[in-house]
C-alpha cells in the first residue's frame, strides 16, 4: 500500500482491471503514477473469494470471455496461471434432465434466429430496443430475454440493438481454476495504490488538476477516471467545471444488475461435472446453474436483470433460498438437504460499483465513445463501460486502461507533464 503523494504525475482513479491496465501500461514512461482506491483492496469487480476449502469463487468476473482475444490469457501465461479451456456449459454441455434434448434444440434455433434479425436490423436500420427483434408469440421469447438479463444485466427491451451488434464475442471462453479475480490482484500486485482513498471532487479549474480525496488533496497533471458508469451518471465524484458531456454519456449506459450465489453440495457426485442447468424458462426472472465447476462438490447460481435486484432487495439469503428451490425443483427434492449457501454476492447495494456491467441504452450506443473521449488533453476516462467492443468484460476494462495510458504519453509530448 502507498501513501498519499501530494503531487503527482498521473492520478488513476480505481483500481478494476482498467485502472490497474493504465498503472501497468505507465510502469517505464518515466512518469510518476498513483492509483487512488476507495474500497480496501484491488479489484473492483474483479474479486475471489474462498468460498469454501478448495472453492475459489469469483464474485464478480468469471469467465475469460473471447479468450482467443482476451489480453488477460498471455497475462495469466506470465504469470503461470492455470487457464481451463473445459466448454462453457451454455449450450451443449447443459444436462438433460431439466431442459430436454428437442427443447434445446428448439430453444437455440429461435436464439440464433433472433440474433441473426438483430445483426441485420443493426447493419441496416436506426437504433432501436433489441426486443424489437423478437418474434411474436415465440414460446422462447421468455428465455431470451432471461439470457439477455445474463448477458447484460437488463432485459432486451432495456438494450441497444446497435450496441448489442457493437460486442465481440468469438464464443472462445476459458476459465482459471484458481480465480479471475486473484489473476487481476496478482497483475495489479505491483502497482502503487492508495487504499480506502475516496475521491469525491475533481477541480480541473486551475492549472493542475486538485483531487480531493477521503485522505486528503493531491495534485496531478493529468488523471484518468476508471470508476463504473453508475458513480459518474450519479455525481459520485464531482468534476469542477461540470462535465454535462460525460454525465449524459454515463447516462446512457446504466449497469444492469447481475448476482451470483455458490451453494455447497454434500453426498454423492452423482451430478455431472461442468454441466448447465436450467428448465425450459417461460418467464425472464431464473437462474442459471453450472453444476459441480471444476468437478468441485458445489453448484454456482447466476440471475441478472430486475429478478435479480428484487432477490438483492430482498436482502440477505434471499437470493440463496431461491437459488435453492429452483435446483429442488429442477432435480428433485432430495437435494434440498444437500445444498448449503456459502456465499452470495450484492453487486447494485455495492456503493463503489452499484451494478454489474454497462449495457447502453435504446439510442445510446455512441456513449461508449463520448465517454472515453479525453478532456483538455488532461482528464482521461476508461473502464469496462468505455470499452468499444469488449464491454461489459475484465479484458475490455483492462484494455481500455492501456488505451487511456497511451493517451496520457501522447499527450505528454504536446503539454509539459
Ligand atoms: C456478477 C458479475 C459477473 C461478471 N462476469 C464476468 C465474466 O465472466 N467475464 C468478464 O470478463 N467480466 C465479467 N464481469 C464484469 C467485470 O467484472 C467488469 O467489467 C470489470 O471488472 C470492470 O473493471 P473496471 O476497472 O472497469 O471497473 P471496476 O472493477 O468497478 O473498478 C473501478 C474501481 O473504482 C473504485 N472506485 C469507485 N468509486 C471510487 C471513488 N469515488 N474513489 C476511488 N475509487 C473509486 C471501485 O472501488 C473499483 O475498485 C462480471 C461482473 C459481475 C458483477
Amino acid at each position: 500500500m502507498t501513501n498519499l503523494p501530494s503531487e503527482i504525475d498521473v492520478a488513476i482513479i480505481g483500481a478494476g482491471a482498467a485502472g490497474l491496465g493504465a498503472a501497468r501500461a505507465l510502469e517505464n514512461s518515466g512518469l510518476s503514477v498513483i492509483v487512488l482506491e476507495a474500497r480496501d483492496r484491488i479489484g473492483g469487480r474483479a474479486r475471489t473469494v474462498m468460498a469454501a476449502p478448495g472453492i475459489p469463487f469469483d464474485m464478480g468476473c468469471g469467465w475469460l470471455h473471447s479468450a482467443d482475444q482476451n489480453s488477460f490469457v498471455a497475462i495469466a501465461g506470465r504469470l503461470g496461471v492455470e487457464i481451463d479451456k473445459t466448454r462453457a456449459p451454455w449450450r451443449q454441455q447443459s444436462y438433460d434432465r431439466s431442459f430436454s434434448k428437442d427443447d434445446r434444440a428448439s430453444f437455440f434455433a429461435a436464439s440464433d434466429a433472433f440474433y441473426e434479425r438483430a445483426e441485420r436490423a443493426a447493419e441496416h436500420g436506426p437504433d432501436a430496443p433489441a426486443s424489437t427483434c423478437l418474434e411474436p408469440g415465440n414460446r422462447w421469447n421468455p428465455m431470451l430475454d432471461a439470457i439477455s438479463t445474463y448477458i447484460n444485466g437488463v432485459e432486451l427491451d432495456h438494450v441497444s440493438l446497435h450496441d448489442m451488434d457493437a460486442y465481440e464475442n468469438t464464443e472462445v471462453n476459458w476459465r482459471l481454476p484458481s480465480g479471475y479475480g486473484a489473476l487481476i490482484a496478482a497483475y495489479g500486485a505491483p502497482c502503487p495504490v492508495s487504499l480506502n482513498t475516496e475521491v469525491s471532487v475533481i477541480d480541473h479549474s486551475g492549472p493542475r488538476v486538485k483531487i480531493v480525496t477521503s485522505k486528503g488533496t493531491l495534485s496531478a497533471a493529468k488523471v484518468i477516471v476508471t470508476v463504473p458508469s453508475n458513480l459518474i451518471a450519479g455525481e459520485a465524484i464531482r468534476f469542477d467545471p461540470p462535465l454535462p458531456g460525460k454525465v449524459d454519456a454515463a447516462l446512457g449506459l446504466p449497469l444492469g444488475a447481475n448476482n451470483k450465489v455458490m451453494l455447497a453440495l454434500s453426498g454423492d457426485d452423482d451430478l455431472p461435472k461442468d454441466a448447465g442447468l436450467r428448465g425450459a424458462a417461460t418467464q425472464s426472472g431464473v437462474g442459471s446453474f453450472h453444476l459441480r465447476p471444476f468437478g468441485r462438490p458445489c453448484i454456482e447460481g447466476f440471475y441478472g436483470g430486475a429478478f435479480a435486484r428484487e432477490l438483492e432487495d430482498a436482502g440477505d439469503g434471499a437470493l440463496s433460498a431461491q437459488a435453492i428451490d429452483e435446483v429442488v425443483a429442477l432435480l428433485g427434492s432430495n437435494y434440498r438437504s444437500r445444498l448449503t449457501p456459502l456465499v452470495e454476492t450484492r453487486w447494485v447495494h455495492d456503493s463503489f460499483s452499484q451494478g454489474a456491467y454497462s449495457a447502453a441504452k435504446p439510442g445510446h450506443a455512441a456513449a461508449r465513445a463520448m465517454l472515453a473521449a479525453p478532456v483538455d488533453g488532461r482528464l482521461f476516462f476508461a473502464g469496462e463501460a468505455t470499452s468499444p467492443h469488449f464491454f461489459s468484460t475484465a479484458h475490455g476494462a483492462r484494455d481500455s486502461g492501456e488505451r487511456a495510458a497511451g493517451e496520457v504519453i501522447a499527450a505528454r509530448t504536446r503539454t509539459k507533464v
